[in-house]
Protein backbone atom coordinates (compact mmCIF):
# COMPACT_ATOMS: atom_id res chain seq x y z
CA UNK A 1 0.00 0.00 0.00
CA UNK A 2 1.62 3.40 -1.35
CA UNK A 3 2.31 6.13 1.96
CA UNK A 4 2.87 9.55 1.22
CA UNK A 5 6.24 8.97 0.25
CA UNK A 6 5.36 7.20 -2.66
CA UNK A 7 2.16 8.86 -3.43
CA UNK A 8 4.00 11.92 -4.13
CA UNK A 9 6.78 10.12 -6.16
CA UNK A 10 4.00 8.96 -8.64
CA UNK A 11 2.22 12.68 -8.87
CA UNK A 12 5.79 13.72 -9.79
CA UNK A 13 5.58 11.19 -12.75
CA UNK A 14 3.55 13.45 -14.95
CA UNK A 15 5.17 16.62 -14.27
CA UNK A 16 7.61 16.14 -17.86
CA UNK A 17 3.50 16.74 -19.13
CA UNK A 18 3.16 19.96 -17.04
CA UNK A 19 1.93 22.97 -19.06
CA UNK A 20 1.16 20.74 -22.14
CA UNK A 21 -2.34 20.56 -23.61
CA UNK A 22 -4.20 17.09 -23.24
CA UNK A 23 -5.04 16.29 -26.88
CA UNK A 24 -6.76 13.11 -26.55
CA UNK A 25 -8.33 11.30 -23.41
CA UNK A 26 -8.93 7.41 -23.27
CA UNK A 27 -10.44 6.18 -20.12
CA UNK A 28 -11.63 2.56 -19.23
CA UNK A 29 -14.60 3.97 -18.10
CA UNK A 30 -16.15 0.46 -16.99
CA UNK A 31 -13.50 -0.27 -14.26
CA UNK A 32 -14.83 -0.42 -10.88
CA UNK A 33 -12.46 2.80 -9.76
CA UNK A 34 -14.45 5.04 -11.63
CA UNK A 35 -17.55 3.84 -9.61
CA UNK A 36 -19.88 7.16 -9.20
CA UNK A 37 -17.58 9.45 -11.53
CA UNK A 38 -18.85 10.99 -14.61
CA UNK A 39 -16.49 9.69 -17.10
CA UNK A 40 -17.91 11.34 -19.86
CA UNK A 41 -17.80 14.21 -17.75
CA UNK A 42 -13.85 14.26 -17.69
CA UNK A 43 -13.14 13.35 -21.49
CA UNK A 44 -14.99 16.79 -22.33
CA UNK A 45 -13.31 18.85 -19.99
CA UNK A 46 -10.24 17.59 -20.14
CA UNK A 47 -9.79 17.43 -23.68
CA UNK A 48 -8.09 20.32 -25.09
CA UNK A 49 -6.62 21.30 -21.66
CA UNK A 50 -3.88 22.39 -20.75
CA UNK A 51 -2.19 20.12 -17.09
CA UNK A 52 -1.64 23.15 -14.73
CA UNK A 53 -0.58 21.80 -11.42
CA UNK A 54 -0.87 18.62 -9.18
CA UNK A 55 -0.80 18.12 -5.42
CA UNK A 56 -0.34 15.30 -3.19
CA UNK A 57 -2.42 14.88 0.32
CA UNK A 58 -1.67 11.84 2.47
CA UNK A 59 -2.46 8.87 0.28
CA UNK A 60 -4.35 11.28 -2.27
CA UNK A 61 -3.87 12.89 -5.76
CA UNK A 62 -5.00 15.95 -7.22
CA UNK A 63 -4.66 17.49 -10.86
CA UNK A 64 -5.94 20.58 -12.36
CA UNK A 65 -6.89 20.76 -16.17
CA UNK A 66 -7.19 24.59 -17.72
CA UNK A 67 -9.07 26.63 -14.93
CA UNK A 68 -11.90 23.89 -13.90
CA UNK A 69 -11.39 20.41 -14.57
CA UNK A 70 -10.05 18.60 -11.41
CA UNK A 71 -9.37 15.28 -11.62
CA UNK A 72 -8.62 13.09 -8.50
CA UNK A 73 -6.43 10.29 -8.32
CA UNK A 74 -6.13 7.36 -5.49
CA UNK A 75 -3.47 4.35 -6.10
CA UNK A 76 -5.00 1.69 -3.61
CA UNK A 77 -2.97 -1.06 -3.56
CA UNK A 78 -1.25 -1.44 -6.94
CA UNK A 79 -1.78 2.17 -8.84
CA UNK A 80 0.97 3.74 -10.31
CA UNK A 81 1.66 7.09 -12.89
CA UNK A 82 4.01 7.47 -15.54
CA UNK A 83 4.68 8.77 -18.57
CA UNK A 84 5.01 7.76 -22.08
CA UNK A 85 6.40 8.81 -25.13
CA UNK A 86 2.76 10.61 -27.29
CA UNK A 87 2.82 7.05 -29.54
CA UNK A 88 2.02 4.56 -26.82
CA UNK A 89 -0.06 1.66 -26.97
CA UNK A 90 -2.26 1.24 -23.74
CA UNK A 91 -1.89 -2.10 -22.03
CA UNK A 92 -4.49 -3.78 -20.48
CA UNK A 93 -4.05 -1.89 -16.94
CA UNK A 94 -4.02 1.42 -18.23
CA UNK A 95 -7.20 3.05 -17.55
CA UNK A 96 -6.62 6.96 -17.78
CA UNK A 97 -4.38 8.00 -20.51
CA UNK A 98 -3.81 11.54 -21.73
CA UNK A 99 -2.12 11.86 -24.97
CA UNK A 100 -0.28 15.11 -25.56
CA UNK A 101 1.55 16.45 -28.53
CA UNK A 102 4.63 14.92 -26.85
CA UNK A 103 3.58 12.56 -24.08
CA UNK A 104 0.69 10.30 -22.90
CA UNK A 105 0.08 10.60 -19.33
CA UNK A 106 -0.89 7.04 -17.68
CA UNK A 107 -2.66 5.83 -14.76
CA UNK A 108 -2.78 2.27 -14.40
CA UNK A 109 -4.25 -0.27 -11.50
CA UNK A 110 -3.87 -4.17 -12.15
CA UNK A 111 -5.91 -4.88 -8.96
CA UNK A 112 -8.06 -1.88 -9.10
CA UNK A 113 -8.71 -0.42 -5.72
CA UNK A 114 -7.58 2.42 -6.66
CA UNK A 115 -9.71 5.59 -7.74
CA UNK A 116 -10.80 7.93 -9.61
CA UNK A 117 -12.68 11.10 -9.14
CA UNK A 118 -13.32 14.28 -11.15
CA UNK A 119 -14.94 17.85 -10.22
CA UNK A 120 -15.67 20.82 -12.59
CA UNK A 121 -15.31 24.37 -11.08
CA UNK A 122 -13.26 26.96 -10.51
CA UNK A 123 -12.38 26.04 -6.88
CA UNK A 124 -10.83 23.17 -5.55
CA UNK A 125 -12.91 20.06 -4.67
CA UNK A 126 -14.94 19.35 -1.66
CA UNK A 127 -13.93 15.95 -1.05
CA UNK A 128 -10.14 17.82 -0.97
CA UNK A 129 -10.56 20.81 0.75
CA UNK A 130 -12.25 18.60 3.70
CA UNK A 131 -9.40 16.44 3.82
CA UNK A 132 -8.03 16.09 7.43
CA UNK A 133 -4.52 18.32 7.71
CA UNK A 134 -1.48 17.25 6.17
CA UNK A 135 1.40 16.22 8.48
CA UNK A 136 3.87 19.19 6.69
CA UNK A 137 0.98 21.54 7.25
CA UNK A 138 1.09 24.70 10.13
CA UNK A 139 -2.12 23.06 10.88
CA UNK A 140 -1.25 19.73 11.92
CA UNK A 141 -0.24 21.13 15.56
CA UNK A 142 1.27 19.24 18.61
CA UNK A 143 -2.18 20.06 20.46
CA UNK A 144 -3.85 18.22 17.46
CA UNK A 145 -1.74 15.55 18.02
CA UNK A 146 -2.31 15.19 21.42
CA UNK A 147 -5.81 15.53 21.21
CA UNK A 148 -6.12 12.88 18.52
CA UNK A 149 -3.93 10.49 20.68
CA UNK A 150 -6.23 10.97 23.66
CA UNK A 151 -9.52 10.84 21.29
CA UNK A 152 -8.47 7.40 20.26
CA UNK A 153 -6.65 6.28 24.25
CA UNK A 154 -7.12 3.04 24.59
CA UNK A 155 -5.91 1.68 21.68
CA UNK A 156 -2.47 0.49 20.60
CA UNK A 157 -0.24 3.59 19.57
CA UNK A 158 0.55 1.90 16.51
CA UNK A 159 -2.98 1.36 15.46
CA UNK A 160 -3.54 5.08 16.11
CA UNK A 161 -1.17 6.21 13.78
CA UNK A 162 -2.47 4.16 10.94
CA UNK A 163 -6.04 6.26 11.37
CA UNK A 164 -6.07 8.26 7.86
CA UNK A 165 -8.62 11.05 9.63
CA UNK A 166 -5.87 12.09 11.75
CA UNK A 167 -2.51 10.33 10.04
CA UNK A 168 -3.04 11.13 6.70
CA UNK A 169 -0.62 8.92 4.14
CA UNK A 170 0.79 7.41 7.38
CA UNK A 171 0.80 3.48 6.51
CA UNK A 172 2.34 0.54 8.58
CA UNK A 173 6.06 1.01 8.02
CA UNK A 174 6.15 4.87 8.47
CA UNK A 175 4.11 4.12 11.34
CA UNK A 176 6.77 1.64 12.66
CA UNK A 177 9.68 4.13 12.06
CA UNK A 178 7.98 6.94 14.34
CA UNK A 179 7.56 4.53 17.25
CA UNK A 180 11.17 3.11 16.70
CA UNK A 181 12.99 6.81 16.15
CA UNK A 182 10.81 8.07 19.59
CA UNK A 183 11.28 4.96 21.49
CA UNK A 184 7.54 4.09 22.41
CA UNK A 185 6.51 0.30 22.51
CA UNK A 186 3.66 -0.33 19.49
CA UNK A 187 1.16 -1.62 21.83
CA UNK A 188 1.48 1.35 24.42
CA UNK A 189 -1.73 2.69 25.12
CA UNK A 190 -2.38 6.11 22.96
CA UNK A 191 -3.78 7.62 26.34
CA UNK A 192 -1.00 6.78 28.35
CA UNK A 193 1.92 8.29 26.85
CA UNK A 194 3.63 10.72 28.93
CA UNK A 195 4.32 14.54 27.70
CA UNK A 196 8.05 14.30 26.81
CA UNK A 197 7.28 10.79 24.51
CA UNK A 198 4.41 12.77 23.02
CA UNK A 199 6.66 15.34 21.94
CA UNK A 200 9.33 13.40 20.64
CA UNK A 201 6.47 11.20 18.83
CA UNK A 202 4.93 14.20 17.58
CA UNK A 203 8.84 15.57 15.89
CA UNK A 204 9.52 12.42 15.20
CA UNK A 205 5.77 11.51 12.86
CA UNK A 206 6.84 15.19 11.12
CA UNK A 207 10.61 14.10 10.81
CA UNK A 208 9.91 10.59 9.02
CA UNK A 209 7.28 12.43 7.11
CA UNK A 210 9.06 15.24 5.59
CA UNK A 211 12.71 12.68 5.23
CA UNK A 212 10.26 10.37 3.23
CA UNK A 213 8.75 12.72 0.70
CA UNK A 214 12.44 14.27 0.23
CA UNK A 215 14.12 10.73 0.07
CA UNK A 216 11.78 8.12 -1.57
CA UNK A 217 9.77 11.19 -3.52
CA UNK A 218 12.54 12.02 -5.59
CA UNK A 219 13.48 9.15 -7.02
CA UNK A 220 11.98 6.39 -4.84
CA UNK A 221 15.13 5.49 -2.86
CA UNK A 222 15.33 3.62 0.40
CA UNK A 223 15.34 5.88 3.41
CA UNK A 224 19.00 5.87 5.32
CA UNK A 225 20.63 2.64 6.87
CA UNK A 226 20.43 3.87 9.99
CA UNK A 227 16.44 3.44 10.24
CA UNK A 228 14.35 0.85 10.86
CA UNK A 229 12.90 0.95 7.77
CA UNK A 230 16.07 -1.42 6.16
CA UNK A 231 16.71 -3.67 9.11
CA UNK A 232 12.13 -4.58 9.84
CA UNK A 233 12.18 -6.96 6.67
CA UNK A 234 15.03 -9.00 7.46
CA UNK A 235 15.05 -12.64 9.32
CA UNK A 236 16.25 -11.74 13.00
CA UNK A 237 16.71 -8.39 11.81
CA UNK A 238 18.92 -6.59 14.37
CA UNK A 239 18.09 -3.02 15.39
CA UNK A 240 20.57 -0.95 13.70
CA UNK A 241 21.11 1.79 17.22
CA UNK A 242 21.44 -1.59 19.96
CA UNK A 243 21.35 -4.61 17.73
CA UNK A 244 19.16 -6.25 19.55
CA UNK A 245 16.87 -8.74 17.48
CA UNK A 246 13.86 -7.19 16.26
CA UNK A 247 10.23 -8.36 16.79
CA UNK A 248 7.59 -8.50 15.20
CA UNK A 249 3.81 -9.43 15.95
CA UNK A 250 0.61 -8.15 14.44
CA UNK A 251 -0.80 -5.03 15.86
CA UNK A 252 -3.67 -2.84 14.95
CA UNK A 253 -4.33 -5.85 12.00
CA UNK A 254 -1.03 -5.15 10.33
CA UNK A 255 2.56 -6.75 11.25
CA UNK A 256 4.46 -4.59 12.93
CA UNK A 257 8.44 -4.36 14.05
CA UNK A 258 10.14 -3.25 17.06
CA UNK A 259 12.80 -3.32 18.95
CA UNK A 260 12.48 -4.53 22.34
CA UNK A 261 15.45 -3.07 23.90
CA UNK A 262 15.02 0.37 22.73
CA UNK A 263 11.11 0.41 22.88
CA UNK A 264 10.45 -1.88 26.05
CA UNK A 265 10.05 0.84 28.94
CA UNK A 266 6.64 1.81 27.32
CA UNK A 267 5.16 -1.80 27.13
CA UNK A 268 6.19 -2.73 30.69
CA UNK A 269 4.51 1.01 31.95
CA UNK A 270 1.48 0.32 30.02
CA UNK A 271 1.11 -2.81 31.80
CA UNK A 272 1.47 -1.97 35.06
CA UNK A 273 -1.31 1.11 34.76
CA UNK A 274 -3.44 -1.50 33.37
CA UNK A 275 -2.95 -3.34 36.58
ZN1 LIG B 1 17.33 -1.13 19.75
Amino acid sequence: MPELAEVEFFRKQWNPGLRERILAVQLNSSKRIFRGTDAKLIEKILAGAIFAESFAHGKQMLFRFGADGWLGLHLGMTGKLRTENAAYTPLKHDHVVLRQKTYALVFSDPRLFGRVLFHHGLEKPVWWTKLPASISSPSFTFDRFKTFLQQHGRAPIKAVLLLQNGFPGIGNWMADEILWQAKIHPRTAAGRIDEDKLKSAFQKTRFVAQRAIEIIGHDFSDPPKSWLFQHRWKKRGACPRCAATLEHATIGGRTTCWCPECQGADAIQSKRTRQ
